[in-house]
Protein backbone atom coordinates (compact mmCIF):
# COMPACT_ATOMS: atom_id res chain seq x y z
CA UNK A 1 0.00 0.00 0.00
CA UNK A 2 0.80 3.53 -0.84
CA UNK A 3 2.21 5.62 2.27
CA UNK A 4 2.19 9.49 1.83
CA UNK A 5 2.82 12.41 3.90
CA UNK A 6 1.62 15.64 3.56
CA UNK A 7 2.64 18.69 4.90
CA UNK A 8 0.35 21.70 4.77
CA UNK A 9 2.28 25.24 5.87
CA UNK A 10 0.35 28.07 7.97
CA UNK A 11 -1.59 30.14 4.81
CA UNK A 12 -3.07 26.93 3.39
CA UNK A 13 -4.21 26.47 7.55
CA UNK A 14 -5.09 30.29 7.73
CA UNK A 15 -8.54 30.05 8.69
CA UNK A 16 -11.25 27.79 9.32
CA UNK A 17 -12.88 27.25 5.87
CA UNK A 18 -9.41 26.85 4.51
CA UNK A 19 -8.86 24.00 6.83
CA UNK A 20 -11.57 22.60 5.80
CA UNK A 21 -10.23 22.70 2.11
CA UNK A 22 -7.34 21.33 3.33
CA UNK A 23 -9.49 18.39 4.74
CA UNK A 24 -10.90 17.76 1.38
CA UNK A 25 -7.39 17.64 0.12
CA UNK A 26 -7.14 14.95 2.42
CA UNK A 27 -9.97 13.14 2.11
CA UNK A 28 -9.29 12.58 -1.75
CA UNK A 29 -6.11 10.92 -1.12
CA UNK A 30 -7.21 8.84 1.43
CA UNK A 31 -10.40 7.41 -0.77
CA UNK A 32 -7.56 6.53 -3.24
CA UNK A 33 -6.80 3.83 -0.56
CA UNK A 34 -3.25 5.38 0.23
CA UNK A 35 -1.99 5.39 3.64
CA UNK A 36 -2.00 9.53 4.91
CA UNK A 37 0.55 11.09 7.44
CA UNK A 38 0.02 15.02 7.98
CA UNK A 39 1.99 17.45 9.44
CA UNK A 40 0.42 20.63 9.69
CA UNK A 41 2.14 24.21 10.75
CA UNK A 42 0.71 26.66 12.98
CA UNK A 43 -2.25 28.58 11.39
CA UNK A 44 -0.47 31.84 9.48
CA UNK A 45 0.83 34.79 11.87
CA UNK A 46 0.24 32.22 14.79
CA UNK A 47 3.92 31.37 15.96
CA UNK A 48 4.73 35.27 15.32
CA UNK A 49 1.93 36.29 17.30
CA UNK A 50 3.46 33.79 19.97
CA UNK A 51 6.26 35.18 19.90
CA UNK A 52 5.89 38.51 20.33
CA UNK A 53 3.79 37.67 23.30
CA UNK A 54 7.12 36.75 24.94
CA UNK A 55 9.07 40.12 23.48
CA UNK A 56 6.53 42.11 25.23
CA UNK A 57 7.08 40.60 28.84
CA UNK A 58 10.81 40.20 28.07
CA UNK A 59 13.20 40.51 25.21
CA UNK A 60 15.37 37.67 27.06
CA UNK A 61 12.48 35.34 27.60
CA UNK A 62 13.59 31.63 29.26
CA UNK A 63 13.80 29.61 26.15
CA UNK A 64 12.36 26.53 27.41
CA UNK A 65 9.37 28.26 28.18
CA UNK A 66 9.01 29.91 24.22
CA UNK A 67 9.75 26.51 23.19
CA UNK A 68 5.97 25.57 24.93
CA UNK A 69 4.46 28.83 23.92
CA UNK A 70 5.57 28.72 20.06
CA UNK A 71 4.91 24.59 19.82
CA UNK A 72 1.26 25.14 20.84
CA UNK A 73 0.66 26.72 17.44
CA UNK A 74 0.72 23.27 15.45
CA UNK A 75 -1.09 21.42 18.41
CA UNK A 76 -4.30 24.37 17.45
CA UNK A 77 -4.19 23.43 13.87
CA UNK A 78 -3.64 19.56 14.26
CA UNK A 79 -7.03 19.55 16.66
CA UNK A 80 -9.01 21.62 14.11
CA UNK A 81 -7.91 19.50 10.93
CA UNK A 82 -8.48 16.59 12.97
CA UNK A 83 -11.91 17.58 13.72
CA UNK A 84 -12.94 18.92 10.48
CA UNK A 85 -11.96 15.54 8.88
CA UNK A 86 -14.20 13.71 11.47
CA UNK A 87 -16.86 15.62 10.30
CA UNK A 88 -15.86 14.65 6.51
CA UNK A 89 -16.35 10.99 7.99
CA UNK A 90 -12.88 10.15 7.70
CA UNK A 91 -11.37 8.08 10.57
CA UNK A 92 -8.69 10.73 11.74
CA UNK A 93 -6.51 11.04 15.45
CA UNK A 94 -3.76 14.05 15.90
CA UNK A 95 -1.34 13.32 18.79
CA UNK A 96 1.13 15.34 20.52
CA UNK A 97 5.25 16.01 19.84
CA UNK A 98 5.51 13.99 23.08
CA UNK A 99 2.85 11.63 23.01
CA UNK A 100 4.37 9.93 19.42
CA UNK A 101 7.10 10.78 21.11
CA UNK A 102 9.35 12.67 18.42
CA UNK A 103 13.01 12.57 19.73
CA UNK A 104 15.05 15.92 19.14
CA UNK A 105 18.47 16.81 20.61
CA UNK A 106 20.16 20.44 20.48
CA UNK A 107 19.34 23.46 22.27
CA UNK A 108 15.44 25.49 22.52
CA UNK A 109 14.54 26.90 19.77
CA UNK A 110 17.18 25.47 17.66
CA UNK A 111 16.59 21.67 18.44
CA UNK A 112 16.98 18.76 15.60
CA UNK A 113 14.78 15.76 14.88
CA UNK A 114 16.47 12.70 15.80
CA UNK A 115 14.18 9.85 16.08
CA UNK A 116 10.13 8.76 16.26
CA UNK A 117 8.45 6.25 17.62
CA UNK A 118 6.24 4.56 15.01
CA UNK A 119 4.39 1.81 16.02
CA UNK A 120 1.54 3.70 17.58
CA UNK A 121 1.20 5.62 14.42
CA UNK A 122 1.77 2.60 11.83
CA UNK A 123 -0.70 0.69 13.23
CA UNK A 124 -3.35 3.83 13.45
CA UNK A 125 -2.62 4.33 9.55
CA UNK A 126 -4.30 1.06 9.10
CA UNK A 127 -7.63 2.49 10.22
CA UNK A 128 -7.04 6.24 9.60
CA UNK A 129 -5.25 9.50 8.93
CA UNK A 130 -2.75 10.23 11.26
CA UNK A 131 -2.07 14.19 12.05
CA UNK A 132 1.42 15.31 13.25
CA UNK A 133 1.91 19.06 14.64
CA UNK A 134 5.26 20.51 12.46
CA UNK A 135 8.40 22.50 14.00
CA UNK A 136 8.76 20.63 17.62
CA UNK A 137 9.59 17.65 19.70
CA UNK A 138 10.29 16.16 22.97
CA UNK A 139 13.91 15.91 24.54
CA UNK A 140 15.84 13.26 26.13
CA UNK A 141 14.76 14.89 29.27
CA UNK A 142 11.10 15.03 28.30
CA UNK A 143 10.82 19.22 27.43
CA UNK A 144 9.26 20.40 24.53
CA UNK A 145 11.70 21.69 21.78
CA UNK A 146 10.83 23.68 18.58
CA UNK A 147 13.19 22.98 15.16
CA UNK A 148 13.81 26.74 13.88
CA UNK A 149 11.42 28.77 11.90
CA UNK A 150 10.04 27.17 8.52
CA UNK A 151 10.55 23.82 10.59
CA UNK A 152 7.79 22.04 9.76
CA UNK A 153 8.93 21.07 6.20
CA UNK A 154 12.20 19.21 8.15
CA UNK A 155 9.35 17.57 10.13
CA UNK A 156 7.58 16.37 7.05
CA UNK A 157 10.55 15.11 5.59
CA UNK A 158 11.71 13.26 9.57
CA UNK A 159 8.54 11.63 9.08
CA UNK A 160 9.00 10.64 5.86
CA UNK A 161 12.37 9.02 6.15
CA UNK A 162 11.41 7.41 9.52
CA UNK A 163 7.99 6.05 8.24
CA UNK A 164 9.31 5.23 5.15
CA UNK A 165 6.92 6.53 3.06
CA UNK A 166 6.45 6.21 -0.85
CA UNK A 167 6.33 10.25 -0.96
CA UNK A 168 6.47 13.51 0.99
CA UNK A 169 4.13 16.52 -0.44
CA UNK A 170 5.19 20.10 0.85
CA UNK A 171 1.53 21.75 0.01
CA UNK A 172 1.99 25.75 0.46
CA UNK A 173 0.61 28.86 -0.91
CA UNK A 174 2.08 28.81 -4.91
CA UNK A 175 2.37 26.62 -6.95
CA UNK A 176 5.90 25.32 -6.74
CA UNK A 177 9.36 26.72 -6.31
CA UNK A 178 9.63 29.41 -9.13
CA UNK A 179 12.57 31.21 -10.75
CA UNK A 180 12.33 33.66 -7.65
CA UNK A 181 10.12 34.67 -5.21
CA UNK A 182 6.96 34.88 -7.34
CA UNK A 183 4.84 37.33 -4.79
CA UNK A 184 8.35 39.63 -5.46
CA UNK A 185 9.23 39.39 -9.17
CA UNK A 186 5.87 38.52 -11.16
CA UNK A 187 7.64 37.32 -14.50
CA UNK A 188 9.21 34.46 -12.19
CA UNK A 189 8.46 31.45 -14.02
CA UNK A 190 7.79 27.68 -12.13
CA UNK A 191 10.53 25.16 -12.02
CA UNK A 192 9.35 21.65 -12.63
CA UNK A 193 12.07 19.75 -11.44
CA UNK A 194 14.69 20.87 -9.43
CA UNK A 195 18.03 19.08 -7.96
CA UNK A 196 18.09 18.87 -4.28
CA UNK A 197 21.71 20.83 -3.92
CA UNK A 198 20.37 23.27 -6.39
CA UNK A 199 17.36 23.68 -3.71
CA UNK A 200 19.33 23.70 -0.83
CA UNK A 201 21.55 26.60 -2.23
CA UNK A 202 18.20 28.46 -2.80
CA UNK A 203 16.93 27.58 0.34
CA UNK A 204 19.71 28.61 2.79
CA UNK A 205 19.96 31.85 0.16
CA UNK A 206 16.83 33.05 0.95
CA UNK A 207 14.08 30.97 -0.55
CA UNK A 208 12.08 30.29 2.25
CA UNK A 209 9.41 28.20 0.18
CA UNK A 210 11.52 24.89 1.07
CA UNK A 211 13.11 24.91 5.04
CA UNK A 212 17.39 24.43 4.02
CA UNK A 213 17.82 21.59 6.85
CA UNK A 214 14.98 19.95 5.96
CA UNK A 215 16.04 20.00 1.88
CA UNK A 216 19.20 18.93 3.72
CA UNK A 217 18.02 16.00 4.77
CA UNK A 218 16.08 14.80 2.36
CA UNK A 219 19.42 14.79 0.04
CA UNK A 220 21.27 12.97 2.15
CA UNK A 221 18.39 10.50 2.67
CA UNK A 222 17.22 10.81 -1.47
CA UNK A 223 14.01 11.12 -0.37
CA UNK A 224 11.89 12.90 -3.37
CA UNK A 225 9.86 16.12 -2.85
CA UNK A 226 7.58 17.71 -3.93
CA UNK A 227 6.03 21.58 -3.78
CA UNK A 228 2.60 22.08 -4.83
CA UNK A 229 -0.43 24.73 -4.15
CA UNK A 230 -3.17 23.85 -1.34
CA UNK A 231 -5.27 26.24 -3.68
CA UNK A 232 -4.87 24.98 -7.32
CA UNK A 233 -4.36 21.53 -8.98
CA UNK A 234 -1.29 22.59 -10.81
CA UNK A 235 1.20 20.32 -11.04
CA UNK A 236 4.02 21.27 -8.68
CA UNK A 237 7.81 20.88 -8.68
CA UNK A 238 9.67 17.82 -8.05
CA UNK A 239 13.19 18.11 -6.06
CA UNK A 240 15.37 15.41 -6.37
CA UNK A 241 18.65 13.78 -7.44
CA UNK A 242 21.11 16.00 -10.11
CA UNK A 243 21.06 12.94 -13.09
CA UNK A 244 17.42 13.09 -13.48
CA UNK A 245 17.83 17.00 -14.83
CA UNK A 246 18.96 18.03 -17.76
CA UNK A 247 20.84 21.63 -17.78
CA UNK A 248 19.38 24.12 -20.67
CA UNK A 249 20.08 27.34 -18.71
CA UNK A 250 23.16 28.55 -16.48
CA UNK A 251 21.02 29.90 -13.76
CA UNK A 252 17.86 28.38 -11.90
CA UNK A 253 16.54 30.99 -9.84
CA UNK A 254 17.74 33.93 -8.02
CA UNK A 255 17.75 34.20 -4.46
CA UNK A 256 17.83 37.00 -1.87
CA UNK A 257 17.88 37.90 1.63
CA UNK A 258 17.95 40.39 4.34
CA UNK A 259 19.69 38.56 7.31
CA UNK A 260 23.24 40.18 6.67
CA UNK A 261 25.60 42.72 8.34
CA UNK A 262 28.76 43.85 6.58
CA UNK A 263 31.97 44.81 9.01
CA UNK A 264 34.86 46.19 7.57
CA UNK A 265 38.12 46.55 9.67
CA UNK A 266 40.65 49.57 8.66
CA UNK A 267 44.04 49.89 9.26
CA UNK A 268 44.62 45.92 10.62
CA UNK A 269 48.16 45.15 10.47
CA UNK A 270 49.28 43.05 7.27
CA UNK A 271 51.03 39.98 8.93
CA UNK A 272 50.66 36.45 9.90
CA UNK A 273 47.96 35.80 12.10
CA UNK A 274 46.42 38.75 12.53
CA UNK A 275 43.17 36.99 10.57
CA UNK A 276 43.08 34.07 13.18
CA UNK A 277 43.16 36.40 15.99
CA UNK A 278 39.99 38.43 14.52
CA UNK A 279 37.94 35.19 13.97
CA UNK A 280 39.08 32.79 16.56
CA UNK A 281 36.98 34.44 19.11
CA UNK A 282 33.89 35.67 17.11
CA UNK A 283 34.29 31.23 16.48
CA UNK A 284 34.19 30.80 20.22
CA UNK A 285 31.40 32.95 20.46
CA UNK A 286 29.23 31.20 17.78
CA UNK A 287 29.43 33.76 15.54
CA UNK A 288 29.15 32.68 12.20
CA UNK A 289 31.56 34.56 9.28
CA UNK A 290 30.14 34.03 5.57
CA UNK A 291 31.90 36.19 3.39
CA UNK A 292 35.64 37.80 3.72
CA UNK A 293 37.39 40.28 1.70
CA UNK A 294 41.05 40.96 2.67
CA UNK A 295 42.52 44.52 0.36
CA UNK A 296 45.98 44.55 -0.56
CA UNK A 297 47.68 47.24 1.96
CA UNK A 298 48.58 50.25 -0.07
CA UNK A 299 51.91 50.70 2.44
CA UNK A 300 52.24 47.07 2.91
CA UNK A 301 52.13 47.65 6.72
CA UNK A 302 48.25 47.17 7.21
CA UNK A 303 45.24 46.33 5.20
CA UNK A 304 41.33 46.58 5.45
CA UNK A 305 39.40 43.13 6.41
CA UNK A 306 35.74 43.37 5.53
CA UNK A 307 33.11 40.41 6.26
CA UNK A 308 29.37 39.31 6.52
CA UNK A 309 27.57 38.12 9.42
CA UNK A 310 24.02 37.43 10.54
CA UNK A 311 22.64 40.76 10.92
CA UNK A 312 21.23 39.51 14.52
CA UNK A 313 25.00 38.90 15.72
CA UNK A 314 25.75 42.78 15.02
CA UNK A 315 25.92 44.20 18.20
CA UNK A 316 27.86 41.15 20.35
CA UNK A 317 30.07 40.93 16.96
CA UNK A 318 31.20 44.74 17.32
CA UNK A 319 31.85 44.24 21.71
CA UNK A 320 34.23 41.21 20.81
CA UNK A 321 36.41 42.88 18.30
CA UNK A 322 36.12 46.39 20.29
CA UNK A 323 37.46 44.71 23.51
CA UNK A 324 39.78 41.78 22.86
CA UNK A 325 43.10 43.46 23.28
CA UNK A 326 44.66 40.99 20.91
CA UNK A 327 42.82 42.89 18.21
CA UNK A 328 44.70 46.18 16.33
CA UNK A 329 42.72 48.18 13.84
CA UNK A 330 42.41 52.21 13.22
CA UNK A 331 38.49 52.44 12.75
CA UNK A 332 35.72 49.90 12.22
CA UNK A 333 32.86 50.08 9.65
CA UNK A 334 29.67 48.55 10.03
CA UNK A 335 26.21 48.10 7.74
CA UNK A 336 23.44 46.45 8.24
CA UNK A 337 21.47 47.76 5.48
CA UNK A 338 22.82 45.20 2.97
CA UNK A 339 21.29 42.16 1.03
CA UNK A 340 22.68 39.47 -0.03
CA UNK A 341 21.75 38.44 -4.10
CA UNK A 342 22.51 35.23 -5.18
CA UNK A 343 22.22 33.11 -8.23
CA UNK A 344 22.23 29.61 -8.12
CA UNK A 345 22.08 27.22 -11.27
CA UNK A 346 23.78 23.10 -11.32
CA UNK A 347 24.64 24.52 -15.13
CA UNK A 348 26.62 27.71 -13.81
CA UNK A 349 29.86 24.49 -14.02
CA UNK A 350 29.78 24.39 -17.44
CA UNK A 351 28.98 27.96 -18.77
CA UNK A 352 32.00 30.30 -19.09
CA UNK A 353 31.07 34.24 -18.41
CA UNK A 354 28.68 33.46 -15.97
CA UNK A 355 30.05 35.77 -13.03
CA UNK A 356 30.84 38.63 -15.60
CA UNK A 357 27.87 39.14 -17.01
CA UNK A 358 26.26 39.13 -13.00
CA UNK A 359 28.45 42.20 -12.42
CA UNK A 360 27.72 44.01 -15.69
CA UNK A 361 23.98 43.28 -15.18
CA UNK A 362 24.65 44.86 -11.39
CA UNK A 363 26.96 47.89 -12.98
CA UNK A 364 24.11 48.22 -15.58
CA UNK A 365 21.96 49.01 -13.18
CA UNK A 366 24.80 51.54 -11.44
CA UNK A 367 25.12 49.02 -8.29
CA UNK A 368 27.71 49.18 -6.07
CA UNK A 369 29.06 45.35 -5.13
CA UNK A 370 30.30 45.55 -1.71
CA UNK A 371 30.69 41.87 -1.08
CA UNK A 372 31.01 38.77 -3.07
CA UNK A 373 31.38 34.54 -2.78
CA UNK A 374 30.55 32.04 -4.91
CA UNK A 375 30.49 28.00 -5.26
CA UNK A 376 30.43 25.36 -7.98
CA UNK A 377 26.45 26.69 -8.30
CA UNK A 378 25.93 29.52 -7.06
CA UNK A 379 27.36 33.42 -6.75
CA UNK A 380 26.37 35.52 -4.16
CA UNK A 381 26.95 39.51 -3.80
CA UNK A 382 26.41 41.96 -1.07
CA UNK A 383 24.85 45.08 -2.20
CA UNK A 384 22.93 48.40 -0.69
CA UNK A 385 19.55 46.55 0.69
CA UNK A 386 17.12 49.56 -0.91
CA UNK A 387 18.82 48.14 -4.50
CA UNK A 388 17.53 44.66 -3.75
CA UNK A 389 14.28 44.00 -5.94
CA UNK A 390 16.35 45.79 -8.87
CA UNK A 391 19.08 43.60 -8.91
CA UNK A 392 17.35 40.81 -8.53
CA UNK A 393 14.86 41.74 -11.38
CA UNK A 394 18.33 42.37 -13.59
CA UNK A 395 19.05 38.93 -12.98
CA UNK A 396 16.40 37.33 -13.30
CA UNK A 397 15.81 39.08 -16.97
CA UNK A 398 19.36 38.64 -18.14
CA UNK A 399 19.73 34.90 -17.11
CA UNK A 400 16.76 34.34 -19.47
CA UNK A 401 14.71 33.21 -16.66
CA UNK A 402 11.63 36.17 -17.27
P1 LIG B 1 4.40 27.72 4.14
O1 LIG B 1 3.69 28.50 5.19
O2 LIG B 1 3.49 26.93 3.25
O3 LIG B 1 5.53 26.90 4.69
P2 LIG B 1 6.24 29.78 3.31
O4 LIG B 1 5.69 31.15 3.52
O5 LIG B 1 7.22 29.26 4.28
O6 LIG B 1 5.01 28.78 3.14
O7 LIG B 1 6.88 29.68 1.84
C1 LIG B 1 6.14 30.04 0.72
C2 LIG B 1 6.56 31.42 0.26
O8 LIG B 1 7.91 31.36 -0.16
C3 LIG B 1 5.82 31.94 -0.96
O9 LIG B 1 4.62 32.57 -0.61
C4 LIG B 1 6.83 32.88 -1.60
O10 LIG B 1 6.55 34.24 -1.32
C5 LIG B 1 8.15 32.52 -0.93
N1 LIG B 1 9.24 32.25 -1.88
C6 LIG B 1 10.48 32.79 -1.83
N2 LIG B 1 11.23 32.37 -2.83
C7 LIG B 1 10.47 31.53 -3.57
C8 LIG B 1 10.70 30.74 -4.74
N3 LIG B 1 11.88 30.74 -5.37
N4 LIG B 1 9.68 29.99 -5.22
C9 LIG B 1 8.49 29.96 -4.58
N5 LIG B 1 8.21 30.69 -3.49
C10 LIG B 1 9.18 31.45 -2.95
N1 LIG C 1 4.98 27.68 12.60
C1 LIG C 1 6.41 27.63 12.45
C2 LIG C 1 6.91 28.96 11.87
O1 LIG C 1 6.11 29.84 11.58
C3 LIG C 1 6.88 26.47 11.65
C4 LIG C 1 6.42 26.42 10.20
O2 LIG C 1 5.44 27.08 9.83
O3 LIG C 1 7.02 25.68 9.42
O4 LIG C 1 8.09 29.13 11.71
MG1 LIG D 1 7.50 27.44 5.27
Amino acid sequence: MVKKVLKFGGTSVGSIDRIQHVAKIIKKEHDTGSQVIVVVSAMAGKTNELVKFSKNISENFDKRELDVLLSSGEQVTCALLSGCLLELKVNAKSWLNWQIPILTDGEHTNARIVNMNVSKINSFLEKGVAIIPGFQGVSKNGDVTTIGRGGSDATAVAVAKLFKADACEIYTDVDGVFSSDPNKVPVAKKIDKISYDEMLELSSLGAKVMQSSAVQTAMMYDIPLEVRSTFTDRKGTRIFDRENIDYSKSVTGVAYSKDDAKITLIGVQDKPGVAADIFEPLNKAQINVDMVIQNISSDERTTDITFTIKREDLIKTKDILSNNKKINYKTINHNDKVAKVSIVGAGMVATPGVTYKMFRGLADEKINILAISSSEIKLSVIIEEEKTLIAVKKLHTIFDLD
